[in-house]
């Protein structure tokens, strides 16, 4: 396994060490129903009830573990539902993985914003009441570069409330420069937490290097980040593994550095862009629910978001039993939010819920549910 490429910074791996332990040895073949039923009744789970939860024995259960996860859910968030938005801007890459549209390999239009093409697109996010934007590039410190980003955060941060990035990962001087101008969220995708399978799946670049990825989240921290995102990306590999992988990572990180807001999203593969044939295979939308409610009785403060890669039909369900934040008036494009059509760059994969923010409020609010904007205030 390749942990670090040599101009990487590196940390203690005691959290690596155990995720992977635990994932090597997890039998879900050894739960019963009645090992589910008794995770369910519990406030506080432990490891082995998440396993169970996880598990093929937890399955036919899963209308008792919605109950479970909105019961959870209202306990720690009430009816809120947060919203934001994602802004891509720069779909320029330097890695190749396979499943993803923005690989170097992969024969789409490039473009990267510049200041102007940032200013316009995040008016128009902002005009549509968005509070909360997620800012993403590529992998392509060559184009994106630090100093482009952190001018990214800045021009966000002065329109936006809440401003996280989901980018390379950085060191933790660089984060700090980005926490510097305004962002206060890191998320970072492991992708699967499985390394033999990840060393298939990522042939190029920096993000080959398994090790520094995973303490993405953690070099974040350390800069003074306010929260940090996991996730894997369902479809690449066992789901049951990576799940149990991306809580236990979230839950160690928590103890650790106890003041951090934890989040975990929960991605299936979609098409791209030159391969329409991309599924999530064993991954339907019954094991993705049955996901959803495992993270949220095992980290119950944690938020859930669940993004527009799912269907409407999903999300509107999924916000009631256990997601507690969604994306809506999303473009996974480049330059897509406003009408300059020449400056614009393909998306990273297709969406399937294409409702934009006041359709997505308004679907909340006739579930009896409260769409929140934000509710951080940014102190440096
Ligand atoms: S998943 Fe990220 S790093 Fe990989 S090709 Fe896509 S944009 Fe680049």
């Amino acid at each position: 396994m390749l942990m670090y490429l040599p101009h990487q910074e590196r940390l203690d791996n005691e959290i690596l060490n155990a995720v992977l332990a635990e994932r090597e040895s997890a039998d879900f073949e050894h739960y019963s129903a009645n090992d589910v039923k008794i995770a369910l009744k519990k406030s506080f789970l432990d490891l082995e009830d998440f396993k169970a939860l996880l598990s093929p024995a937890a399955a036919p259960l899963l209308e008792d573990m919605m109950w479970a996860a909105k019961a959870a859910k209202e306990r720690y968030f009430g009816k809120n539902i947060y919203l934001f938005t994602p802004l891509y801007i720069s779909n320029h890459c330097e890695n190749l993985c396979v499943y993803c549209g923005f690989n170097s390999r992969n024969n789409i239009r490039r473009a990267q914003l510049d200041d102007d093409g940032i200013i316009k697109e995040l008016e128009s996010i902002a005009s549509a009441g968005f509070e909360e934007l997620l800012m993403l590039t590529g992998e392509a410190p060559a184009f994106s570069s630090v100093d482009y980003i952190a001018n990214a955060c800045r021009l966000a941060s002065e329109r936006f409330a809440t401003l996280g990035i989901e980018v390379y990962p950085l060191s933790v001087e660089n984060y700090a420069k980005m926490h510097e101008n305004g962002s206060d969220y890191v998320t970072v995708f492991q992708e699967t937490y499985n390394p033999r399978r990840y060393a298939q799946l990522h042939l190029e670049g920096d993000k080959t290097a398994f090790g520094y990825r995973f303490e993405a989240q953690e070099r974040a921290l350390k800069a003074g980040m306010r929260g940090v995102a996991f996730g894997a990306l369902f479809g690449l590999d066992m789901w049951r593994q990576d799940a149990l992988s991306v809580g236990l990572h979230a839950s160690l990180l928590q103890k650790r550095y106890q003041d951090a807001e934890i989040s975990i999203s929960v991605p299936r593969l979609r098409p791209i862009i030159n391969n329409s044939k991309i599924t999530p295979k064993d991954v339907r939308e019954r094991e993705l629910a049955q996901i959803i409610c495992a993270y949220r009785l095992f980290l119950p403060f944690a938020n859930i978001t669940l993004s527009t890669r799912e269907s409407v039909k999903f999300r509107d369900n999924a916000v009631k039993f256990g997601v507690s934040k969604v994306s809506a008036g999303v473009k996974v494009g480049i330059g897509e939010h406003g009408d300059d059509k020449a400056g614009q760059g393909d998306g990273q994969f297709e969406i399937s819920d294409s409702r934009d923010g006041e359709q997505m409020r308004a679907m909340l609010r006739l579930n009896g549910l409260v769409p929140v904007e934000s509710e951080h205030v940014f102190l440096g």
